[in-house]
């Protein structure tokens, strides 16, 4: 077995039920992401849409493509060809542009909000103030091409793991509170994306759905 094919089945043996791995490839070229294939890993995450967008054509069509990096607004329409899942909303503006876009090519696209949660200012996404508001206002509705399945999140990173603990606790809250109010008859919305290769373990205790890894799948990333 390769490295990737066995880091892969030691962290999917360690998963409950009902959490899926997300395996973070950006940064790494495709005959890894191949070897992950092989090994029977379908969904892939990427953080640059330029990345995404040219990975895409080279890997077989049942791949799952996760977009898990800022998008700025100039990228939303390749954003929307190629992603699967855009797990990166961080704004209302981006929220409805991608599901114009959407609308533009006759597609649904799932997507999912991103929660700020963490104390360094370069991370993006609503608070939790303002992703309650927004719902309970109702500014989340009247959306025709895209499904909210969820929320995304990214703890502080730190080696203080009461502090990513505490994150990870806020997001469930926030999940658990518009599950049951604006999302109340949404069972689309169903997903937490939280938890990378340093801290998955906290993030699945917390509720995370859908965990994100990148180095312990495929090692140190190059730049
Ligand atoms: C890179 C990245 C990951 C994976 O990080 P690792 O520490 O390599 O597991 C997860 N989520 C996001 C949003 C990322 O950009």
């Amino acid at each position: 077995m390769s490295d990737i094919a066995s880091n892969i089945t030691t962290i999917k043996a360690q998963l409950p039920a009902g959490v899926r791995l997300v395996a973070v490839s950006k940064y790494h070229p495709i005959e890894r992401l191949q070897q992950a294939y092989d090994a029977g890993q379908r969904i892939f995450g990427e953080n640059r849409v330029q990345e995404l967008a040219s990975k895409t054509p080279q890997m077989p069509d049942d791949v799952e493509w996760h977009l898990i990096g800022h998008l700025q607004t100039n990228k939303a329409r390749l954003a929307v060809q190629h992603a699967t899942v855009i797990q990166s909303i961080d704004s209302l503006r981006l929220l409805r542009l991608v599901d114009k876009e959407a609308a533009r090519i006759g597609r649904t696209i799932q997507v999912m909000l991103q929660l700020h949660v963490a104390q360094e200012e370069t991370k993006s996404g609503f608070t939790p103030d303002e992703l309650l508001e927004a719902a309970n206002s109702g500014e989340l509705d009247g959306l025709t091409n895209v499904t909210i399945t969820g929320l995304m999140a990214m703890a502080t990173n730190t080696d203080d793991m009461t502090q990513v603990e505490r994150e990870f606790a806020t997001v469930q809250q926030v999940f658990e509170t518009l599950k049951s109010t604006a999302f109340a008859g949404s069972p689309a919305f169903a997903e937490v994306s939280m938890g990378m290769s340093d801290d998955w373990s906290i993030a699945v205790r917390h509720g995370s759905t859908l965990v994100r890894i990148g180095t312990a799948i495929f090692g140190p990333r190059e730049y």
